[in-house]
């Protein structure tokens, strides 16, 4: 395992964009990105990989694409310079900005996995099922994806190899269960790897992990063997989209394993008692709740609010909820 994370370039004049807390050097050149999603500090991340071939992991919402703009300006990449975006997966949260981080960003190729890369080249169905999940809220949470040109965009399979200079590769992994688009990306050499939404959320002020297991694609069997993907990776670092670095990496692929399964067996057990959704998500939120410090009495009651707009528990129980209606024996 690889401690030492302080052998990057820790004290970078990264001008305005750190001074308002956006960007975060986590050594070896990667940059956290606060994306400001909806205007929470620190909710969703992007990662900058600085190289001679820039790579933005994560472009966050369309609203936060000028946060980013900005933020990659501050660590000396402009317009001109950005090689690669890359995103874990297309829901809004981390790729809603994709549109207008391409036109930004002229030279960037964008990759995706293929089961993602058609929504990003024409985002209409997208963006009207995610209307009928959000309703008037999707505007203020998410603004609007806009299309990417397909001829910037690339679909990866299983792998995918992205070439980040000086001899350093970024792979990316399908890891679906939470999306069936789904790619985890590791860094060669540093082993940093990306985990999107795959294991869930942590909270890095509490140190919990919740699980983010929404409809439609959620799958049990599938979310477990991602996580079994990315544990054979045998990765040095963690990276979240929500939010942030975890080295205590073994423990927390474990903890998100649990956390997932514990939520299945407790809506499975709300589902037999025959409990309607709205009852479902209460007694599965009541007894998971003591699980998680974010919601212990003193917590700040903003942070559990902020964590429950990308993975609440009416979301995670539907999810669940949707996958036994698919799966089970209806006798
Ligand atoms: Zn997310």
């Amino acid at each position: 395992m690889v401690a030492a994370w302080d052998d990057g370039r820790m004290t970078d004049d990264i001008g305005t964009a750190a001074d308002s807390g956006v960007v975060t050097a986590l050594g070896r050149e990667v940059y956290q990105i606060d994306t400001r999603m909806a205007w929470y500090p620190g909710i969703t991340a992007g990662y900058l990989i600085r190289s001679d071939r820039p790579c933005l992991v994560e472009t966050g919402t369309a609203p936060s694409a000028p946060v980013v703009r900005d933020a990659l300006a501050a660590l000396g990449v402009g317009p001109g310079d950005l090689a690669t975006v890359v995103v874990t997966h297309i829901h809004l949260d981390h790729a809603g900005g994709v549109g207008d981080i391409a036109a930004m960003f002229p030279g960037a190729e964008v990759v995706v996995h293929e089961l993602g890369a058609r929504h990003l080249a024409d985002p209409s169905r997208l963006m009207a099922s995610a209307r009928m999940v959000y309703g008037d809220e999707l505007d203020a949470l998410f603004g609007a994806l806009a299309p990417t040109p397909a001829d910037r965009i690339r679909a990866v399979e299983g792998t995918g190899v992205v070439d980040l200079g000086a001899g350093r590769r970024l792979e990316s992994h399908y890891s679906p269960g939470h999306a069936r688009h789904h790619v985890g990306l590791v860094v060669s050499v540093s082993g940093d790897l990306y985990v999107g939404d795959a294991a869930g959320i942590y909270i890095p002020e509490t140190g919990d992990q919740r699980p983010a297991t929404p409809p439609p694609d959620f799958n049990l069997g599938v979310a477990l063997e991602s996580l079994r993907t990315f544990a054979a990776l045998r990765p040095a670092r963690l990276l979240f989209s929500h939010y942030g670095p975890v080295t205590a990496v073994g423990e927390a692929l474990d903890r998100s394993a649990e956390e997932i399964e514990l939520w299945v067996e407790e809506t499975t057990q709300a589902r037999r008692a025959g409990l309607d959704l709205d009852h479902a998500v209460a007694m599965v939120a009541e007894r998971t709740r003591e699980r998680y410090k974010v919601f212990a009495a003193g917590a700040d009651p903003d942070l559990a609010a902020k964590y429950d707009r990308i993975a609440s528990a009416p979301s995670n129980v539907s999810g669940i909820m949707h996958w036994l209606d698919k799966t089970s024996d209806p006798a």
